[in-house]
């Protein structure tokens, strides 16, 4: 591959740590590496292990996602609620443990199983640091604690619990470290978005915000009509003040562009001066795609180029089981591959890695694979012919595989 990349290539790990990365016999020659056991994976390519920057690990005991393909956003939303509400009344039922620690325990495992090393995770209340941390599962956390509401009278109570999580949550093994989400132009009021962004600013934290995942997002914030009006009045919360010129796509990104990290997520339907917006904060400001569940709603065509054009950071995300069908990055990236065949296999390599990291203020050095640094490793696998080997294109083709090695 183009790039830091080498023929003959090899890792030198030692315990949990990468020692040496480069030609093989200059590391043979520059360790002792007699004592290494050396393991020959054949042809293919080492990656570091892959970055989802948006997942919503709560959701992973669902088996298949919500729903159909195709399904208007708005019944999805109708279902998604519907199933908290179930797994909050049999968590209550069991009174054991619960319903969201096991999915989430069972998401950190199928995340690690398929190579993932990092996550972007949105976490509802109530948020139990300790979920994340399993010893046997070690995967980094960028945990953003979500919000929504347009209750005022809930509103101290959300900012005292906002407060203690990103005060409260130094770093830990393997690593957790604090975020906020104000989840959505839709479910949030402007008090409540002002508030969010008042705290991670004080406590210099990242912030996530699904944006202009739908049009009817837009029709809502701007006409204030359409599936969402519908929606909340059904849900008993509208409110037609909440829609009359306050909250705008424009303004919102003006808002977060002021956190240390935003990331938006989705972004299906931003325009182009809001593109110029993000594309105007390079050190701040990310966007999070999630192409399965870009394509299980059956959205427009994704403003990939656009965004690329305008060298907007630009990282994958798996979204959650309610959407997709599985938590696996690698097929991610195929989807992008096959959807967007002019993009070279070396921008899509990065989408998955190195461009998560910036997106959850994380360290570069997690996206890469770098000595003195934690060991997570990948292996690409090109189908058997041998032609396909010496032609990039192959690493996220269909056919081949991605095999977790640490
Ligand atoms: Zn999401």
């Amino acid at each position: 591959m183009r790039g830091k990349s080498c023929e003959n290539g090899a890792v030198a790990v030692v315990g949990k740590e990468v020692v040496a990365v480069g030609d093989f016999n200059k590391i043979k020659r520059d360790l002792s590496i007699n004592n290494f056991d050396i393991v020959d994976l054949g042809d293919g390519i080492i990656v570091p292990g892959w970055v989802n920057a948006h997942t919503h690990l709560e959701f992973s005991d669902i088996d298949k996602p919500l729903g159909f393909r195709g399904i208007k956003f708005t019944d999805w939303i109708r279902r998604i609620v519907k199933q908290r509400l179930e797994s909050n009344r049999l968590a209550s039922d069991a009174n054991s443990v619960s319903n969201k620690s096991l999915a989430i325990k069972r998401g950190l495992l199928e995340s690690r199983q398929s190579g993932t090393q990092a996550i972007g995770e949105i976490a509802t209340a109530p948020l139990i640091s300790n979920d994340y941390t399993q010893a046997d599962c070690p995967i980094i956390t960028r945990c953003f604690f979500e919000q929504l509401g347009r209750e005022p009278l809930n509103y101290p109570n959300q900012a005292s619990e906002l407060t203690s999580f990103l005060t409260q949550n130094q770093s830990n093994l393997p690593a957790f470290y604090p975020g906020a989400s104000p989840h959505a132009p839709y479910s949030v009021s402007e008090l409540l978005l002002n508030q969010i962004q008042t705290i991670s600013l004080s406590a210099a934290t990242p912030v996530a915000m699904h944006i202009a995942e739908t049009l009817e997002e837009r029709e809502l914030l701007e006409q204030g009509s359409g599936d969402f009006a519908d929606l909340l009045k059904e849900f008993g919360i509208w409110n037609p003040c909440d829609f009359n010129g306050g909250l705008s796509i424009a303004g919102i990104l003006k808002q977060l562009s002021k956190a240390v990290h935003a990331l938006i997520v989705h972004g299906n339907y931003l325009n182009d001066l809001e593109l110029d917006f993000i594309a105007a904060h390079p050190q701040n400001m990310s966007l999070a795609f999630c192409p399965r569940t870009h394509r299980y709603f059956e959205h427009s065509p994704y403003p990939l180029q656009k965004i690329l054009n305008r060298k907007i950071n630009l990282c994958l995300g798996t979204d959650s089981r309610a959407s997709n069908p599985d938590l696996n990055i690698y097929k991610e990236a195929q989807e992008v591959a096959s959807s967007f065949p002019e993009l070279s296999p070396i921008e899509i390599l990065k989408m998955a890695t190195v461009n998560g990291c910036r997106a959850l203020g994380l360290p570069s050095s997690i996206g890469t694979i770098s000595e003195n640094q934690r060991a997570s490793l990948n292996f690409l696998k090109p189908s058997a012919s041998p032609y396909a080997f010496h032609d990039n294109d192959w690493i996220f083709d269909q056919t081949s595989q991605c095999i977790p090695l640490l």
